[in-house]
């Protein structure tokens, strides 16, 4: 049987989800905009979906907005702002390690005259709250910085960021809590942001479904228009059961968090340390203040795409980082921006551990992780020494 530790792309659907969803899928079909009973019945489904939502987040349910996942959250928001705010002025700052949802979404917005604002990060992948600070001018918009890294796993700063955006009564504060949401205690008081975003196939429950915390009397324009579903920020009729779906992940998720990040804290750490005993391997993302499950490291010399497939076969599923740029071979914009040079790079690899992980799983991927990477290691060497194959020294 194969061992998934490629939580941070997706999660399994978790049994007691789908079984919340079914009766949405099957008996309870009605839209919720009719208003006879059938459609009664789901509109007081995704009522209480807002509200549970909501409630997780120190929220209210009018501030919550479902979409088709993390990815239209973060462009309804920024995008939705930035339109929004356009009067006021056209800078945005974000950092050089957002995931592609915002970083593509504002290089988009940049053509169309908006000036984005990319603060830089330490080895570490942290922004510095400082800088954060020091970008905003009486023409900045909006502040854009993501919660916890996806191919690093670092946590940023964010409530003291927050603070420091909060000075600038004008400046709105968007945070991108997509790979946060399952392992962190999300407030969006204590954190002071305006807009937050996260996605359910992250916490076990269905792809294609995310949601979009919006302050109240924020005002965003709508990026889909049609119906006036979501109070008017989301045309199009509503995914009840994927609502519904969401809802019942993130509670569940929430319910066990502190056991969760407990154990995937202790189990990450045994394969860590088991990993970097291979020569050449090194850490990538800050050592505390990082997801708990989530293992990113370089090993030196060898091909993070080549150690993925060799860990497949082993029967092992990693990543090389971001789910997005497998098999690209774009090296990655984040270890870029903490500083690491294209050739060391290209040695990533992510394990990432979810609430499914066994101990049992870890057990053999300690056992074959190092020995997977360091035959990479020796095989890369070996190449690198006599390319043609010849047999080293040969004249
Ligand atoms: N933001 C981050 C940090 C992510 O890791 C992801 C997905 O991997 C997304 C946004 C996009 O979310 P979705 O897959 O729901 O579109």
């Amino acid at each position: 049987m194969a061992i998934y530790l490629d939580h941070a792309a997706t999660t399994p659907l978790r049994r007691e989800v789908l079984d919340a969803m079914v009766p949405f899928l099957t008996e309870a079909f009605g839209n919720p905009s009719s208003g006879h009973a059938f459609g009664r019945t789901s509109r007081a489904a995704l009522d209480d979906a807002h509200d549970r939502v909501a409630a997780r987040i120190h929220a209210e349910g009018r501030e919550v907005v479902f979409t088709s996942g993390g990815t239209e959250a973060l462009n309804l928001g920024l995008k939705g702002a930035a339109w929004a705010g356009k009067a006021r002025g056209h800078r945005i700052v974000t950092s050089a390690v957002e995931h592609h949802a915002v970083g593509h979404t504002l290089h988009y917005l940049e053509k169309f005259g908006f000036e984005i604002v990319e603060l830089p990060v330490d080895r570490y992948g942290r922004v510095d709250p400082d800088e954060v600070e020091a970008a905003i001018t009486d023409k900045t918009i909006l502040v854009s910085i993501m919660l916890a890294n996806n191919e690093v796993g670092t946590i940023q700063p964010i409530a003291e960021i927050g603070r420091r955006v909060r000075r600038h009564r004008s400046v709105l504060f968007a945070v991108d809590a997509v790979q946060a949401a399952p392992y962190l205690e999300i407030d969006v008081e204590a954190l002071g942001v305006d807009m937050l975003s996260i996605s359910a196939h992250k916490f076990e429950g269905p792809k294609g479904m995310g949601a979009l915390y919006l302050r109240h009397g924020t005002h965003i324009l709508a990026q889909q228009q049609g119906g006036a579903q979501e109070r008017n920020r989301r045309g199009g009729t509503e995914n009840v059961a994927g609502a519904v779906g969401l809802a019942t992940a993130f509670e569940l998720s929430a319910a066990e968090r502190p056991e969760t990040v407990k154990r995937l804290r202790r189990l990450r750490e045994r394969l860590q340390k088991a990993a970097l005993t291979v020569d050449g391997t090194e850490l990538t993302g800050h050592p505390k203040e990082r997801l708990p499950g989530l293992l990113s490291l370089i090993a030196r010399d060898t091909d993070g795409n080549a150690v993925t497939m060799a860990l497949d076969l082993e029967g092992i599923a990693a990543s090389v980082g971001s789910a997005c740029t497998t098999g690209s071979t774009e090296v990655s914009h984040v270890l870029a921006a903490m500083g690491f040079p294209d050739e060391e790079a290209r040695g990533a690899l992510r394990l990432s551990l979810g609430r499914t992980t066994t101990e049992a799983e870890i057990d053999e991927a300690v056992a074959i992780v190092p020995r997977v990477l360091a035959s990479m290691r020796i095989g890369a060497v070996a190449v690198a020494a006599d390319p043609l194959g010849q047999g080293v020294g040969v004249a």
